[in-house]
């Protein structure tokens, strides 16, 4: 069977890259499950569906299929099916899109959205055939993975989030990405609360720490 280490925290956290690099070291997968909320919130776009309901979401979940790789490049497409035929996008870049951020916590709000992508990460996994998988979102240590051998939250002062955040979105003041960053995190806490660690949930709290102390605290947490 394949280890788990679930991993959630709000945007800037440090989680995705910090994630990542740990899930290399270790020999394991990574999957991020915000990646496959975006897809959706992407698909809602372009197939002109209304991201507010949640039948016409899980209609657009009826003809899209999602594709990730656990290793190496991680690249994200999808199949979205138009009626006659499934096409394939490679939408690895406009998923991270300032817009795409803006709009995918209306998808990531309908319960049975949720519960069927939650299907689907469990699937994943498990068809994996790897040694170990790092699963890192928002509910993996309390909905999708409870039963995980290494459950942390990661979190980071709003501030430091804001500032690495930044760094990755050149043209937008780090104001704005503040004020994104924020009004985001409220509308997510709504449904899963990522800010406080569940029982048995190690805290590790980036905002001192450089990335390799970070990706550090993971591996320490897992060799425990
Ligand atoms: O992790 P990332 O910032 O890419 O996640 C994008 C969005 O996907 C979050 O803002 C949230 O609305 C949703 N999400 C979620 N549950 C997860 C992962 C992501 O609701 N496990």
């Amino acid at each position: 069977t394949t280890v788990l280490v679930a991993i959630d925290g709000p945007a800037g956290s440090g989680k995705s890259s910090v994630s990542r690099a740990a899930a290399d070291r270790l020999g394991f997968g990574i999957l991020d499950t915000g990646a496959a909320y975006r897809s959706l919130a992407w698909a809602a776009g372009e197939t002109g569906a209304d991201l507010d309901d949640e039948a016409s979401m899980l209609a657009v979940m009826d003809r899209w299929s999602y594709q990730t790789t656990l290793l190496g490049d991680q690249r994200i497409g999808v199949l979205l099916n138009d009626g006659a035929e499934y096409k394939t996008y490679d939408i690895t870049a406009a998923i991270r899109t300032p817009e795409v951020s803006g709009q995918v916590s209306r998808v990531s709000k309908h319960a049975s959205v949720r519960v069927r992508l939650n299907e689907m990460f469990r699937q994943i996994v498990a068809e994996s055939g790897l040694p170990g998988v790092v699963i890192e979102g928002r509910d993996i240590t309390t909905v999708v993975a409870p039963d995980a051998p290494v459950r942390i939250l990661m979190t980071a002062s709003p501030e430091v989030r804001a500032t690495r955040r930044a760094g990755e979105l050149p043209g937008m003041s780090h104001e704005q990405v503040l004020a994104d960053i924020n009004a985001r995190d409220m509308k997510d806490a709504k449904v899963v609360d990522f800010l406080n660690p569940a029982p048995g949930v190690t805290l590790i709290d980036t905002s001192d720490m450089n990335f390799e102390q970070s990706i550090q605290a993971v591996i320490d947490t897992v060799d425990a």
